[in-house]
This record gives C-alpha cells, structure tokens and sequence, in this order.
C-alpha cells in the first residue's frame, strides 16, 4: 500500500489541476489516493474520476482551516458524504471571508510599499473563493521581494510581519462537528506545523480526541525525522490512528511529491484501515 491522503489543486492553492494531480499520484506508485483541498470539494469528482481510470482506489478529503488558541490550524477530513449540507455550509462560511481578508492584507502590504498585491495574488488563484496566503507568497517571490515561498513565511505573511491579518476561521468543534455529521474521519493535520507548546499541544489532542477526532498525521511532507517518532508516540498515547500525507502543492513548491514518503511506522495503526 502507497497511501498518500494530503495533497492540493488548483481548486485551492496547489498548482495543479485536480485530474493532474491524481495522474502524478497514479504515476509516482500511490494506490490510495485523498485530494484535501483548503476548506473546498470542487475537485474531487474529477480526481476521483481518473484515479478510477488509473486504478488507484480514491477517498474524499478536504483540509479545514480552524482556530485553537489563537492560532491557525488544519483539520484533515476523509470519507465523508461530499453532498452533506452541513459540511458544505460550514465550508462555504469560512471561504466567504476571505476575499476580504486578502483586501486587508493588500493593505497591510502596501504600507511598507508593495503594491498590487491583491491583484497580483488573485491572478494565481484558479478559484478566487480560495484566495490564500500561497497565493500571496507566490506574488511575493514573483515581485523579486523573495527568493522562494519558505524565505516569504519567515518575513511576511504570519503574525506580527507584513501582510498578516487576523481573520475568523471555524471552531474546532465546528470542524469535527461536520465532518463527523457527514460520516467522516478527522485527523490533526501536519502537528509539527504549529507553534504550541508540549503541555498545549496535548491540550488540543485531547479536545480533537474528545470531540471525536481519531486520527493524526504523523508522517508530512513538512515532518523531521525527530517529529515523526514524537507523533509516533503521541498517537500510541492517545490512541490515534496514523496518517501518511505529503501535502504537495505542486511540482517544485513541496518538499516531498506524491506517495514518496516514506512508509509508517509498523507499530502505528493506519488510518485507511477505516477506508
Ligand atoms: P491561508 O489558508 O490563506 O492562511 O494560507 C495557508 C497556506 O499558506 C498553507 O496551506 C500553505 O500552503 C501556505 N503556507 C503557510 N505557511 C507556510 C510556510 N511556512 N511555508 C510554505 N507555505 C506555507
Ligand atoms: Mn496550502
Ligand atoms: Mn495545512
Ligand atoms: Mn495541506
């Protein structure tokens, strides 16, 4: 099994189209294949659609952008019912703000002399209702201001830099809320991304844990080797369930391209068991 379960299409801020990226996926060995647009389902009937002519087998995902504490989080959720009102509704709530979010943040660009940024953003974003910060960074490092989206994060984009606002993403309980209601699995995306501390970060898998959350990703593209065995442990603590996503964004952007990561560890129960 080559499970990758975390990956993006143009339908948010990755660079491929959906059917592209499912033919890479195919290509580069995955057999079980999840596309987790940001907080969107347009791309699925179509990934699923040529990951059936490939023979990949395929399960819908989408990644939702919550907040915990004050920071940005992602909670991954799989093999839901994609037609479920709820989810679509909740999902449809946090994309509503954020053309206006990105108005804030060309604001805030502009008053240390970058100008054009909103449009600038928005030519790179295939679906304007996903207007992101990659595709702010992309803009950054077309403009010459850096040299690739990594150097971007460290300077702009984030809290207390240039280009950062604050905006109102869903709850934790709203995520796992409709992503349980519609019959599906959630997993902590890509823990190692977040600035929470230890005694925090065990805080918030218990809540995920106790709102019915039963998996995390261990292994991520954005994961060190010393990351990997701490959420290795984790999920034996809290009795996860492991996931395995590369979160490839496009070709040249991802530090891992689809399936290419390497297996989990034996010792971890997968989360495609489920699937
Ligand atoms: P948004 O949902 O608009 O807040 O944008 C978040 C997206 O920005 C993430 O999904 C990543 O694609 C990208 N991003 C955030 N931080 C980083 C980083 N340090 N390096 C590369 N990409 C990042
Ligand atoms: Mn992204
Ligand atoms: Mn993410
Ligand atoms: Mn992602």
């Amino acid at each position: 099994m080559n499970c990758d379960l975390h990956c993006h299409s143009t339908c948010s801020d990755g660079l491929l189209l959906p059917g592209e990226v499912a033919r890479r996926a195919a290509a580069n060995g995955v057999t079980l294949l999840s596309l987790t647009d940001h907080d969107d389902l347009q791309g699925l009937p179509v990934a699923r659609a040529v990951a059936g002519e490939t023979g990949m087998r395929f399960v819908s995902g989408v990644e939702v952008s919550i907040e915990w504490g004050g920071l940005q989080i992602h909670v991954l959720g799989y093999a839901f019912d994609e037609s479920d009102a709820l989810l679509r509704a909740g999902l449809e709530g946090i994309c509503s703000g954020r053309i206006e979010r990105a108005q804030r943040m060309s604001a805030d660009l502009e008053r240390i002399g970058i100008t054009g940024a909103f449009d600038g953003a928005m030519r790179y974003a295939a679906n304007p209702k996903l207007i992101s910060r990659a595709h702010f960074a992309r803009y950054l490092v077309e403009i010459g201001l850096c040299r690739d989206l990594h150097a971007v994060f460290d300077s702009y984009l984030v809290p207390g830099r240039p280009g950062y606002v604050a905006h109102r993403w869903a709850t934790l309980a709203d995520s796992l809320g409709w992503i349980l209601g519609a019959g599906g699995v959630a997993a902590v995306a890509h823990p190692g991304r977040y600035r929470l501390s230890r005694s925090e970060l065990r805080r918030f898998l218990g809540e995920f844990r106790d709102l019915g959350g039963q998996a995390i990703e261990v292994l991520s593209g954005s994961h060190t080797p010393e990351q990997v065995e701490t959420f290795s442990r984790l999920a034996k603590e809290f009795d996860f369930l492991a996931s395995r996503g590369s979160d490839f964004h496009g070709p040249g952007e991802s530090h891992v391209d689809l399936g290419l990561l390497p297996p989990l560890p034996e010792t971890l129960k997968p989360v495609w068991v489920l699937f």
